[in-house]
């Protein structure tokens, strides 16, 4: 069966739903198809004790103020999880899941659809919003060894929480909040080495997702006026300082390790020869952009993203992509950031129709 509709959202996550929002606003007719069987996107996967680096006030989507959590200054992932779900109700976004986009191509005929192949059927649209995040993308480096390595191997995305990792040897990788998060868990029941590839950078205490969102709207406005790049959130730190994590590291608990060469069978080796053994390995080594149903355009570029100026694809003027990154927008792959690409794209689509 084929539906046609003004705009196809690929993606029912925080980002899939901001873009609903402007839609609507917009009077375009469109659908969001949403690979999950539940509303939530990435967050509904998130282990236990993720907190929000932001107060609820920082966390909003367009429209709905996220409300504040009961006892918890920075909301976990359940309470963004039912923000979201409240959301799409609330909006009575028009979301349809769980639907798999296989793929996006060309319609052919006049050029002016693109034709959007799920698992449920084929929908035929005016413009199409990519708005699959990068969770189900997760990144492994290729460091030496690692499949030899016969203990368990994990990525973020696979942590559940501490229960199962008690009293083992367990190696945490990387230095972003991720790392430091899992490192600052794992910290007080497991045998830990928490090891990043520089020194870890954590954000002086008193700065949390507020003070980036501050800075990255002053990179937004810099650009924006064609002023110098103030260099963005990266300028400041990786690591905010939530509060496990800062107790975790006052009591001596995360203190990190330079990146090992490679892995043996049972632990890993540093460049000066120095060892240790390991029960478990858990790599949180970041994400790579979930893309792969774009690939019938053909139009990757670099580094496996598609150029594009602000959210609009340059070799598909019909296509956005929303929420993966600052190359999508600054901030665009947090709640707060999401709102205003959102905005232009569901605009810049209203004008090409
Ligand atoms: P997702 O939530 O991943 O949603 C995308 C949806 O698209 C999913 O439901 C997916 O199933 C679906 N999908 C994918 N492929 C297809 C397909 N082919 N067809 C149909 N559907 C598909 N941000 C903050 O604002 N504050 C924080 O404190 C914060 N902390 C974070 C901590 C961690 C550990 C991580 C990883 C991220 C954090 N973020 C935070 C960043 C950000 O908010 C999330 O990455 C967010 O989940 C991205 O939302 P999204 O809508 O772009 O993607």
């Amino acid at each position: 069966m084929t539906h046609h509709v003004d705009v196809v959202v690929i993606g029912g996550g925080q980002a899939g739903l901001a873009a609903g929002y402007h839609l609507r606003r917009l009077g375009l007719d469109f659908v969001i198809l949403d690979a999950q069987a539940e509303a939530g996107g990435a967050w509904q996967h998130a282990w236990g004790s993720l907190h929000l680096f932001s107060p609820a006030a920082y966390s909003s989507l367009p429209g709905r103020p996220m409300p504040v959590q009961v006892g918890e200054t920075y909301p976990d992932a359940r309470h963004v999880v039912a923000y979201l779900a409240d959301y799409e109700r609330r909006y009575d976004l028009p979301v349809r899941r769980p639907v798999r986009v296989k793929g996006v191509h060309r319609a052919g005929g006049d050029g002016k659809c693109l034709r959007v192949e799920t698992d449920s059927g084929t929908w035929l649209a005016r413009a199409v919003i990519s708005a699959t995040g990068t969770w189900w993308r997760p990144f492994l480096p290729a460091v030496p060894g690692r499949s030899g390595f016969h203990g368990r191997q994990l990525h973020t995305v696979e942590y559940r929480g501490p229960r199962d990792f008690a009293g083992r040897r367990v190696i945490v990788v990387g230095g972003g909040n991720s790392g430091a998060q899992i490192a600052a868990d794992l910290a007080y029941d497991t045998e830990l080495t928490w090891v990043t590839q520089r020194p870890p950078r954590f954000l002086p205490d008193d700065i949390d997702g507020r003070a980036l969102f501050d800075v990255a709207t002053a990179r937004r406005r810099a650009l924006d006026e064609g002023r110098t790049d103030s260099g963005g959130v990266a300028s400041l730190g990786d690591i905010v300082a939530v509060p496990p994590v800062r107790e975790a590291r006052d009591a001596g608990l995360l203190k990190a390790s330079p990146m090992f060469t490679h892995l043996t069978a049972h632990g890993v080796v540093w460049a000066d020869g120095t060892s240790a053994e390991a029960d478990a390995v858990i790599w949180c080594t970041g994400f790579r952009p979930t893309l792969s149903h774009l690939a019938p355009l053909q139009i990757r570029g670099r580094r496996g993203h598609i150029p594009t100026i602000g959210t609009r694809a340059v070799a598909e003027p019909r296509l956005h992509l929303l929420g993966y990154g600052d190359w999508t927008g600054p901030a665009s792959a947090t709640l707060i950031g999401v709102g205003r690409p959102a905005r232009d794209a569901a605009r810049e689509i209203a004008e090409l129709l």
